[in-house]
């Protein structure tokens, strides 16, 4: 294997940078921080097959799906009206009141189209909340329910807060009980950060948990609640989804974090939204005026496709669940069946995170030793053929753990786990 073997060089890409020679002075807060390991696996995936090679990527935390196509005409349509200007920063009004008429009526959520913004992507919302609540040298603390996705670390660092990882144990599913949450709340707790259905873990709280954890945080009105709802319409093991926006208790003090990408199949396009109701001067309004001086408004056709997903999206999202329902069963009766292997039920999103460390300390047959999840995602990936994330960036929790997603087909799921577990049974 040479020193630039593609493989290596995405999951070095994962380790922080020590500042080398260079040209020009970057700033500390870029040579400090880490790319983002999803996006890093799937770049590695996407070259690996440009070379040829037969990798059953289990990486991808996107849909495998095309967009509907009534969502994509909506666009085109758009387009060909001339919809092509700036548009008002948090979008126009009738895209805001579709967003804030579906936030009302299957959330539960008290709001109108003031309270949101559009913007470009999930990310970029959650984006633009932490640099609305945190600032840069201050010692604020974001609560952050680990495993959880690799972004919010870095995006709360960028904003200047501190992270507190609050653990979540496989036995519960990954989800931590409201006395831990209530230990880990201080003075200087600014939020803490929810996201069922989760990703990496595929489960999701019920709505008495969540209940739980609002009653905890009743007693704290210090602590904003980000609520990420983005795999919210990917469910199916009988859980019902519930927004902590809906709860009197904490309403106003909760924002609510969506967006297009994962329901309706739409990544590409990058549409999300926040709703931020309540407040003087209000979260949105300081939204509005960050995203002003940022990337104003998102692309000005795509309003019109937001309008038809929420309005005329139903039966697309509701037959891409009933596939993603379908690969879960599959995809966790082929997992728990290897070796070594423990992985609670996935309810909701489209991935799993098996527990793999009783495979750490063996040995590969080309001679690796697995010792971390770096170390299995990429012998795993080298020498089967299979791409999954490793567990350590999900927070310090997942590192005896992988991320496997079981957006492509079954046959993808068949082959992949086929290779996994015959790669298992191999180490010694
Ligand atoms: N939250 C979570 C938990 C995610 O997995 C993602 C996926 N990238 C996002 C937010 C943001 O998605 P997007 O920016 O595509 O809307
Ligand atoms: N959220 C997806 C994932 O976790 C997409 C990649 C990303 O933005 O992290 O894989």
């Amino acid at each position: 294997m040479s020193a630039i073997d593609p493989p290596a060089i995405c999951f070095q890409l994962m380790q922080t940078h020590e500042p080398g020679v260079q040209f020009m002075q970057l700033s500390r807060r870029v040579r400090n921080l880490k790319p983002s390991a999803t996006l890093a696996v799937n770049a590695a995936v996407r070259r690996l097959h440009a070379e040829g090679r037969d990798v059953i990527a289990f990486g991808a935390g996107e849909p495998d799906f095309d967009t509907p196509q009534n969502i994509k005409q909506a666009a085109i349509d758009a387009l060909s009206r001339g919809e092509t200007h700036y548009t008002p920063v948090p979008g126009p009004p009738e895209a805001r009141q579709a967003i804030a008429d579906k936030l009302r009526d299957e959330n539960g959520i008290a709001c109108g189209p003031d309270d949101i913004v559009i913007t470009a992507g999930g990310k970029h919302a959650l984006f633009m909340v932490f640099q609305c609540l945190l600032d840069a040298g201050g010692d604020q603390e974001v609560i952050v329910l680990t495993p959880a996705w690799v972004s919010y670390r870095p995006m709360i660092e960028l904003a200047g807060g501190s992270v507190v990882e609050v653990p979540a144990a496989i036995d519960n599913d990954f989800k931590i009980t409201a006395a831990q949450l209530a230990g880990a709340i201080t003075d200087r707790t600014a939020a803490v950060i929810i996201n069922s259905p989760s990703n990496p873990c595929g489960t999701m709280y019920t709505p008495d948990e969540l209940r739980e954890l609002a009653e905890v945080l009743r007693g704290h009105d210090h602590v904003s609640v980000i609520s990420d709802e983005i795999y919210e319409k990917l469910i199916y093991g009988g859980i019902d989804h519930l927004s902590p926006a809906s709860l009197d208790s904490i309403a106003e003090r909760v924002v609510t974090i969506n967006g297009l990408s994962k329901a309706y199949a739409m990544t590409g396009w990058r549409i999300g939204y926040v709703c931020a109701p309540g407040g003087d001067p209000s979260l949105a309004k300081s939204i509005v005026k960050l995203q002003g001086q940022m990337t104003s408004n998102i692309t000005s056709f795509c309003y019109a496709a937001v309008v038809e997903a929420l309005t005329n999206g139903g039966a697309a999202v509701e037959a891409m669940r009933a596939t993603f329902a379908q690969r879960s069963v599959l995809m966790h009766r082929l997992l728990v069946a290897m070796p070594g292997i423990s992985c609670p039920r996935p309810t909701g999103a489209f991935y799993v995170f098996p527990e793999v460390g009783a495979h750490y300390g063996k040995r590969t047959p080309a001679g690796r030793v697995i010792d971390d999840s770096v170390s299995f995602a990429t012998a795993l990936l080298e020498e089967a053929g299979v791409a999954v994330v490793p567990g350590a960036d999900f927070g310090e929790c997942g590192n005896r753990h992988v991320r496997l997603s079981f957006a492509c087909s079954n046959e993808h799921i068949e082959e992949g786990c086929r290779r996994l577990d015959g790669w298992l049974r191999s180490l010694a």
